[in-house]
């Protein structure tokens, strides 16, 4: 039997109903926003408020109430409703520097934490994960939609966040998501492997690169791996796929079949690239790899490909 796949720690396990449908309804939401079961995740920064914790060996999101909100003078005009559950509507608020700027409010922020490390320690529950994440996806798509990308205008929230209208010309905006590839492409025996410039010393993961238009997922993963390493790619085959908010991707993963094994790099996107065995692998993964070399933990897609691989199930 092939083994099942171990997917990211980081993923879409959302537990609440986002009722798009009921979102557009102004009256609705005043309704919800109103109700003492609201509740609310305060983002900073694009950080998620934390609730205390005594120990750090836990992390967990800190959920307002709106009188904490009334009583912190925050406003409720940019509201994001990011769902519903058994026990409250919930909702995100992104404090704008403006807003954040007198020290008693930022002091009783704290702690704030970005989700990128949240998603690395692992010491938060993953449906607490993806809805900060979902949050900080949405909240990062409004800080740059301030203005129309048509007339210049200034742009207004509707749908409690998921839309927003330009207040002169009327053009509608939706929240952006950008496709990425991330492939693990193997000769079958090994597997590549790149290190980018930006990445931390001795850091490698499989390749990676975003959907161009035009592009289908097959041709964008044959075209940035011939990019970015000169190795001819023949079929592609969809694995898995993860949202990832920095700021607000969806990785596509997928397992690619090498058709040739020399290396040419594109020395503007890697600094190094080689094909690495199973044991090379396991060892970088398992953090005793001779030359201390390592590779990408499990809130990544790239771990659930790598894992994969060591495990011959794709
Ligand atoms: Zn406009």
């Amino acid at each position: 039997m092939t083994p099942r796949l171990q997917l990211p720690r980081y993923g879409a396990q959302v537990s609440l109903d986002r009722a798009s449908e009921r979102r557009a309804d102004t009256a609705w939401i005043e309704a919800r926003l109103a109700d003492e079961r609201a509740r609310f995740l305060l983002l900073a920064d694009l950080k998620p408020c934390l609730a205390a914790n005594a120990d750090g060996t836990t992390a967990r999101l800190r959920w307002f109430t709106r009188q904490e909100l009334d009583a912190l003078a925050i406003p409720l005009a940019s509201a994001m409703f990011l769902g519903t559950d058994d026990a409250a509507d919930r909702f995100a608020v992104a404090l704008t520097p403006d807003v954040m700027v007198a020290e008693p409010l930022r002091a009783a922020l704290m702690p704030l934490v970005d989700v990128r490390s949240l998603a690395v320690q692992g010491a938060m529950s993953e449906a607490e994960l993806a809805l900060a994440g979902q949050a900080r996806s949405l909240a990062a798509w409004h800080a740059i939609a301030r203005c129309c990308g048509r007339c210049g205008a200034a742009t207004s929230p509707r749908d409690a966040g998921w839309r927003l209208v330009c207040t002169a010309c009327g053009q509608e905006f939706y929240p952006r998501c950008d496709p990425a590839v991330i492939m693990l492409v193997t000769d079958g025996e090994r597997c590549l492997l790149g290190h980018e410039r930006r990445f931390p010393d001795r850091f490698y993961s499989v390749l990676a690169g975003f959907v161009e238009p035009g592009d289908d997922i097959e041709h964008a993963v044959r075209r940035e791996v011939m990019e970015e390493t000169g190795v001819k790619v023949g079929a592609v085959r969809y694995i898995a796929s993860q949202p990832w908010p920095f700021p607000h991707a969806l990785m596509i993963g997928c397992w690619a079949e090498a058709l040739s094994t020399q290396i040419t790099l594109d020395p503007a996107e890697l600094e190094d690239a080689f094909w690495a065995s199973r044991e090379e692998v396991r060892a970088m993964l398992e953090g005793r790899d001779p030359h201390g070399r390592t590779l990408p933990g499990r809130q990544s897609m790239a771990h659930t490909l790598l894992t994969a691989f060591l495990e011959r199930s794709i």
